[in-house]
């Protein structure tokens, strides 16, 4: 994702109301904020939200969080929500790294991410969302068999989340290395990045996992 400062983005989030504010507080608190009693599915690293925009609107009985670090990315998904509103579209801005401080255990049914920063420095293997150190924050907020979907054009890294998923003890429930040949395509919905590297011809890579 290339970054700029987009000038009075951090305002615009203060004041909108699609984005959930003082999230820490809100820990365990999340179904009684949505009165409604549907389940949350969340996107870590959600970009300028296209894949969550499209999952909302065909799923209209979950909730949808979209996880973005920066404010100004957020903000692109922010203009969208105002061509077409979406009520159960959320947005969180905050680094995943302590999303065990924003839900509880058994608050989030299902993990997306699409297209995860690859990190390729060893050194910096613990910021890959897909690390184990990444993988045991998410145990602690899934509830029991949830899932994770994981979508990357990024071989490498796939790879490693393979290695990470193993050693962590989750289990493998799909897997393909080139998802747009494969069986698993039917119902797919294509995030940005997505769109960029199949029309380069990039296989993308995708898995789904749980742990007992
Ligand atoms: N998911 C989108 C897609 O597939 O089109 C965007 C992919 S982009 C390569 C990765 C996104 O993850 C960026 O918007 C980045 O700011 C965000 N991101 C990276 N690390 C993050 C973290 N620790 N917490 C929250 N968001 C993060």
């Amino acid at each position: 994702m290339r970054l700029r400062n987009v000038k009075g983005s951090r305002e615009h989030i203060a004041a909108n109301s699609y984005v959930l504010k003082n999230g820490e507080n809100n820990k365990g608190r999340w179904k009684e904020i949505f009165q409604d009693g549907k389940p949350i599915h969340i996107e870590i690293g959600m970009g300028k939200g296209k894949f969550l925009m499209e999952m909302a609107r065909r799923h209209q009985d979950i909730h949808y969080i979209g996880i973005e670090k920066y404010s100004s990315v957020l903000v692109r998904a922010l203009e969208k929500m105002e061509e077409e509103p979406l009520d159960n579209l959320h947005f969180l801005r905050m680094d995943a790294e302590y999303i065990a401080q924003y839900f509880e255990k058994g608050e989030i049914e299902q993990i997306y991410l699409n297209f995860s920063d690859p990190w390729p420095k060893d050194r910096h293997a613990k910021r890959r969302l897909t690390s184990r150190q990444f993988l045991a924050r998410y145990q602690e907020i899934l509830k029991e068999k949830g899932n994770i979907v994981f979508k990357t054009d990024n071989r490498g890294l796939f790879d490693f989340s393979l290695e990470e998923v193993k050693e962590s003890g989750w289990i493998l429930d799909l897997c393909t290395f080139d998802l747009h040949h494969s069986e698993y395509l039917e119902g797919n919905i294509m995030t940005e990045y997505e769109e960029r590297f199949v029309k380069e011809g990039k296989p993308i890579c995708k898995m789904i996992i749980h742990h007992e």
